[in-house]
């Protein structure tokens, strides 16, 4: 384990159908579908997508008799085309009616997320809150209570604003708003106790929007609360912005040991790709050395001394061959995820890189000898030159792939 890593916020383990969140197990990787959940086949597939892509929990919204009539159907599709990630139901409104009306839904769920400003209001808040949770205990199932700051309760608001204002040093309206979506989150879990639901089949959220603010609300209830934590900044936006604005704000929770599942919340480009936001949570989480999901490239950011675009696209074309090849990878060379690649763009830094990771090639920067030396743990192992560059480093990876991890299978083989 490396001793800059944070020891992780103490949390109650919650079993989200075989998935184990919480309670120091690692860190889960989640996201969640954008089709209409009454279309069973396109559904089904982009939840394939996603768990293909590595999503370990996938999150689906029912929002009507019709998509809560699908749930069923989305998992038997799911599990006929060998896919198991468990299913989240998201529900708003109307939670309570269809989990009663439907079910089959309730049953094929593994886990239900409710917003505890979405629930109802006035007197059928705590009646509609209670038959979600009197459903979960029927079947089994855990429950997200998931606060957020585009729909905070606003009777818990209105309450400690009034407050506030009659208070003789009255803090701050955001740190009041920050302090309901806590206080939401924590009142809603303790009310789901007392009707029955163990602390072991609670996961909280509270998501806002800026950086700050779901830093300090997070601290706050990791300070107050052992229940696992569902970490996210909502509506994070497009592209760029979207990354770095999760990256920042998860960052800084995860390196204080808070957060027991992730999800980035990306607005995708319009047609563009839903999986990108587990790629970009499965990289937050490797960057950090918290976990390790797919062999990762090193590469210089190019400058003044290469001015051909060789090394670019050898960088992407072998980041992209090697995720598109990690599905058959994980089973055939165990620990295959742990490998690194460094594809430089010329003398300066690129021999130093190339040799401290596995597997490192220096191109020819402007005015060098056109070869390449490649650096196999550590050491110099030949010297590409000519056209065949990229396709001749490639099959070294892919060489070096077999010697290192595809020994191991051997090695268990022979040790059963
Ligand atoms: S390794 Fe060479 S090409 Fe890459 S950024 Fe550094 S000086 Fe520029």
């Amino acid at each position: 384990m490396n001793p800059t890593i944070p020891a992780r916020h103490r949390t109650v383990a919650v079993d989200i159908g075989g998935i184990m969140v919480g309670g120091g197990h690692p860190i889960v990787v989640q996201s969640m579908t954008n089709t209409d959940t009454a279309d069973v086949e396109a559904t089904a597939r982009q939840v394939a997508a996603l768990a293909r892509a590595g999503s370990e929990l996938v999150r689906i919204t029912v929002d009507r008799d019709e998509a809560a009539a699908a749930v069923p159907r989305i998992k038997e599709r799911l599990l006929k085309m060998g896919i198991t990630a468990p299913l989240i139901g998201d529900f708003h409104y109307i939670g309570h009616k269809l989990l009663a009306t439907h079910p089959a839904c309730a049953e094929a769920l593994d886990k239900y997320r409710i917003n505890p400003g979405n629930v109802g209001f006035k007197e059928k808040k705590d009646r509609q809150f209670s038959a979600i949770i009197e459903m979960a205990l029927k079947y089994g199932k855990p429950v997200r209570i998931g606060a957020n700051w585009g729909s905070l309760d606003q009777e818990l608001l209105t309450k400690l604003m009034d407050e506030n204002a009659k208070s003789p040093n009255p803090r701050d309206a955001r740190e009041v708003t920050r302090e309901a979506m806590v206080q939401s989150a924590l009142l809603s879990a303790a009310r789901a106790e007392e009707i029955g639901l163990p602390r072991n089949r609670i996961i909280l959220s509270a998501k806002v929007s800026a950086v700050q603010d779901l830093i300090a609300v997070y601290g706050e209830l990791a300070r107050r609360s052992d229940y696992a934590l569902h970490l996210g900044l909502t509506e994070a936006g497009m592209g760029t912005k979207g990354i770095v604005a999760s990256s920042a704000a998860l960052g800084v929770l995860l390196q204080q040991g808070i957060g027991d599942t992730i999800r980035i919340s990306l607005t995708p480009e319009p047609g563009g790709d839903r999986t990108r936001e587990v790629q970009v949570a499965q990289e937050l989480l490797q960057t950090m050395g918290l976990r390790t999901f797919v062999p990762l490239v090193a590469a210089c950011p190019g400058c003044g001394r290469t001015t051909s675009t060789t090394f670019q696209e050898l960088a992407a074309d072998i980041q992209s061959f090697i995720r598109d090849s990690m599905p058959e990878w994980k089973t055939r060379y165990p620990g295959v995820e742990t490998l690194q690649v460094a594809v430089m763009g010329c003398i300066v830094n690129g021999p130093g890189e190339s040799k401290h990771a596995d597997i490192g090639i220096s191109l020819p920067g402007t005015g060098e000898q056109p070869t390449a030396p490649v650096f196999i743990d550590g050491k110099k192992a030949a010297t590409l030159r000519g056209p065949t560059l990229a396709a001749d480093f490639k099959q070294m990876v892919v060489d070096y792939i077999e010697r290192r991890f595809g020994r191991q299978l051997g090695k268990a083989a022979a040790a059963e």
